[in-house]
């Protein structure tokens, strides 16, 4: 349920809404806006308590939400969410590039592979050092090794930095060195690993799961807001259908609805999205048409001989590098700005 309140409502009046509200042993969750607020009721609410709020003086309309979804509902939060990270914005207008190796593999490669990234005009550097593969025998990543590496390139070049964390039991440590914790695909309703999260105020970026609807993927972004972690952004990395020419289908109504329903981020991955280097550059650019907050995209300098078999969707340094001038053009056409000379971002 939710209340809106008219425009020209006091802090104090909200307060005494609030107050009255929590007395029904239910939370409420304020959400301010430019034009009107909006207070958002969870847990079981009494219908008497709905009545109540529809008498109040300061209350315009009391409406009932239904989804199985609320903190991540447009409903409760009419405004976009905006992720500050040391200065990047993420979901404020900024377009946000992701960019680096499916795998950290070595220092070298790392640092060489950030160096190129920060070059081209991105703001944060990708690369897994826990690796979830489909089978047991492939390449696993190199781990907390692999996070120092990263995290030192990082520094070194003035990126944030983006990993992926598999299990509740890595959260923390996942934590101490990386900006973004990514959850991959095949953990998004790993429901312990999202409590977890709920738990950290890293912000996360939620793949969405490959067989997901969106409100399978949205009930999964809202176990990490209810857990009090609201920096969540939500990640369209391409579903499984019948088509096997590409690795999956980047479902790009998907930007546009998630946009709808949620103020979440929404970024996106052509990468996964596709499995082939030679789409990574439409559907780069065919995502922030359709309004993505950012992209995450991989790249590599020897994507030949890459340690996962993510080489054949890796681009090239100097395609990517293409791709961020494109984009550079590309971003206020589509409402966005996207500066690829800007400043390092001072990294702590
Ligand atoms: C990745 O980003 O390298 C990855 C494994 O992604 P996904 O979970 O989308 O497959
Ligand atoms: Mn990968």
């Amino acid at each position: 349920m939710i209340a809106i309140t008219s425009s020209t409502i006091t802090d104090e009046r909200i307060a005494e809404i609030v107050h009255h509200i929590e007395k029904f042993g239910v939370q409420a969750h304020v959400s301010r806006g430019t034009d009107r607020t909006v207070i958002g009721i969870i847990g079981k609410a009494e219908p008497k308590l709905a009545e109540q709020l529809r008498q109040m003086s300061g209350i315009d309309n009391v409406i009932k939400i239904s989804k199985p979804y609320k903190l991540a509902s447009r409903d409760f939060h009419p405004e976009d969410s905006v992720i500050d990270i040391n200065g990047v914005k993420i979901g404020g207008g900024e377009l946000v590039i992701m960019g680096g190796p499916c795998a950290v593999e070595s220092p070298e490669q790392i640092d060489e592979i950030a160096r190129l990234v920060k070059a081209a005009g991105a703001q944060v550097l990708r690369g897994g050092a826990f690796k979830p593969r489909t089978g047991p025998y492939s390449f696993q990543g190199i781990g907390v090794e692999g996070l120092e590496m990263m995290a030192q390139a990082g520094k070194k070049h003035g990126l944030l930095t983006i990993t992926e964390v598999m299990t509740p039991e890595y959260v923390d440590v996942c934590a101490e060195y990386a900006d973004i914790l990514q959850v991959g695909t095949r953990n998004m309703q790993n429901f312990d690993l999202l409590r977890k999260l709920g738990q950290t105020n890293r912000p996360v970026l939620l793949k969405r799961g490959f067989s997901a609807t969106y409100e399978e993927f949205l009930s999964a972004a809202e176990y990490i807001l209810a857990g009090g972690n609201p920096n969540v952004m939500l990640c369209e990395r391409g579903i499984r259908t019948f088509e096997s020419y590409t690795r999956n289908t980047l479902d790009l109504a998907a930007i546009p609805v998630l946009k709808s329903l949620s103020h979440l981020p929404v970024i996106s991955d052509p990468s996964h999205g596709t499995g082939r280097r030679e789409l990574v550059e439409p559907m780069s650019k065919a995502s922030v048409a359709a309004g993505a907050d950012g992209l995450i995209v991989e790249m590599h300098t020897d994507p030949d001989n890459s340690m996962t078999g993510d080489g054949v969707q890796s681009l090239f340094p100097e395609q990517f590098a293409k791709l961020m001038q494109d984009l550079e053009k590309l971003a206020p056409l589509c409402g966005k700005t996207f500066d690829t000379k800007k400043e390092p971002v001072s990294i702590s």
